[in-house]
């Protein structure tokens, strides 16, 4: 199998499996026990906050583990809300995970009114569109620092200091940066920042919400005194030790992170495109022009996000002519794991909301792969799935 879904879903590092499993063997207590043999993992579960503090430059008093990044950018617009009832309005954009869009479609039946800013066609938003959108009446802002489908970035930091001179709340939903960019929340004025384990090597099904200090938090899950009362549920050890290690992992792998994936994303992308780079493959000339050799690429072929502004391990191609299901049925066969967009809508028979926000008079929404690698893909891979594919579009085409 080769897999290129890291966007997606990640393996779970041994080293994480190894962390989580004294927790799911004699150290089954509950933490909010007196006894000992309970109280005793109310260290084990402060050790892994720190260690997600540290991953994103914070305190450990910022972090309240949740289940998911679901939960994680739910909880942050709920406590805005609560936190400003009479503020009806909510600034998003178009191309957010389902997590914020469909909370956001859910809250305009209660009467919220809500801006999804448009982007361009490389997938960028445009500061001015926010500062306009934002007024008296905006109790709070969520937009994502990196789309899960193009990897295209969000200034996010430009973005964080305009709601702040604007006295209004910001939530990053940073489920795809975090462990892929540096995060460090003394430089990002960010008011809550959701992030989730299983884009980190950890299992799914456990989450992180950063609340920055003195910013209104009330709970979006009522329940007993866990989190500081902040998320009611009695908490999961080994998931909270296995995000915690998780986070310890990324942070030792960052600094090599981009150099590691990058090169093999752009081979990938430089195999499909042609090159030179970002124009459709039928029109290349014979000579690339900037000393690189010039690559023939699959002609039709077209890269949705911009080429720079982007994660390093992500690429989102059209393949014109061809339905994304088709492609991916044959890649899948060819043993590659790919995906048409967000795992949470696979199902759907909707195309990709995000590639038809920047391409809607096209077909390129329905006709788009993501190839997300990861820190494992290895370059014979990238061989491997370039002449899979290879073999697919000529199928698919003849
Ligand atoms: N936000 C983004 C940008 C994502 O990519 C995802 C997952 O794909 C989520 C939120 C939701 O995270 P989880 O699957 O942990 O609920």
């Amino acid at each position: 199998m080769i897999y290129l879904d890291h966007n997606a879903t990640t393996p779970i590092a041994p080293e994480v499996r190894e962390a989580m499993l004294p927790y799911l063997g004699d150290k089954w207590g509950n933490p909010s026990s007196s006894y000992r043999f309970g109280s005793q993992l109310r260290r084990v579960l402060e050790s892994a906050r720190a260690q997600v503090a540290e991953l994103i430059g914070t305190s450990p008093r910022e972090i309240l583990f949740t289940s998911c990044g679901t939960e994680s950018n739910n909880a942050a617009i709920h406590a805005a809300l609560k936190a400003n009832p009479l503020k009806r309005h909510i600034v998003t954009s178009a191309v957010e995970h389902s997590s914020v869009l469909n909370y956001c479609q859910a809250l305009e039946k209660n009467g919220y009114r809500v801006t999804y800013l448009p982007v361009d066609c490389d997938g960028l938003l445009k500061l001015a569109d926010l500062e306009n959108a934002i007024t008296e009446n905006t109790a709070i802002v969520s937009l994502m620092w990196a789309n899960n489908e193009t990897g295209v970035l969000f200034p996010v930091r430009e973005i964080a200091e305009l709601c702040r001179s604007r006295g209004v709340l910001y939530h990053c939903d940073a489920v795809q940066a975090v462990g892929k960019l540096p995060t460090n929340l003394c430089d990002l004025p960010a008011d809550y920042l959701s992030l989730t384990g299983h884009k980190l090597h950890a299992p799914k099904g456990i989450g992180a919400l950063y609340v920055r200090r003195k910013t209104p938090f009330s709970p979006f899950i009522h329940g007993g005194h866990q989190e500081r009362g902040l998320r009611g549920g009695t908490e999961n050890v080994a998931l909270i030790v296995a995000l915690g290690k998780a986070a310890e992992l990324a942070r030792k792998q960052l600094p090599g992170y981009d150099a590691k994936v990058r090169p093999l994303r752009d081979a990938l992308e430089r195999g499909i495109l042609g090159h030179p780079h970002n124009r459709p493959a039928d029109t290349i000339s014979p000579t690339g022009g900037d000393g690189r050799d010039a690559v023939a690429g699959i002609p039709g072929t077209e890269l949705n996000g911009h080429p720079e502004l982007r994660l390093a391990n992500t690429t989102n191609i059209t393949f014109h002519g061809i339905e994304s299901e088709a492609l991916l049925l044959l890649l899948d066969q060819e043993g590659v794991c790919a995906s048409s967009g967000s795992a949470c809508l696979a199902d759907s028979d909707e195309p990709s909301h995000v590639v038809k926000a920047m391409k809607p008079d096209t077909g390129a929404s329905r006709q788009m792969i993501r190839f997300s690698l990861g820190t494992e893909t290895a370059p014979a891979q990238i061989e491997l799935t370039l002449a899979g594919l290879r073999r697919a579009v000529k199928a698919l085409r003849t």
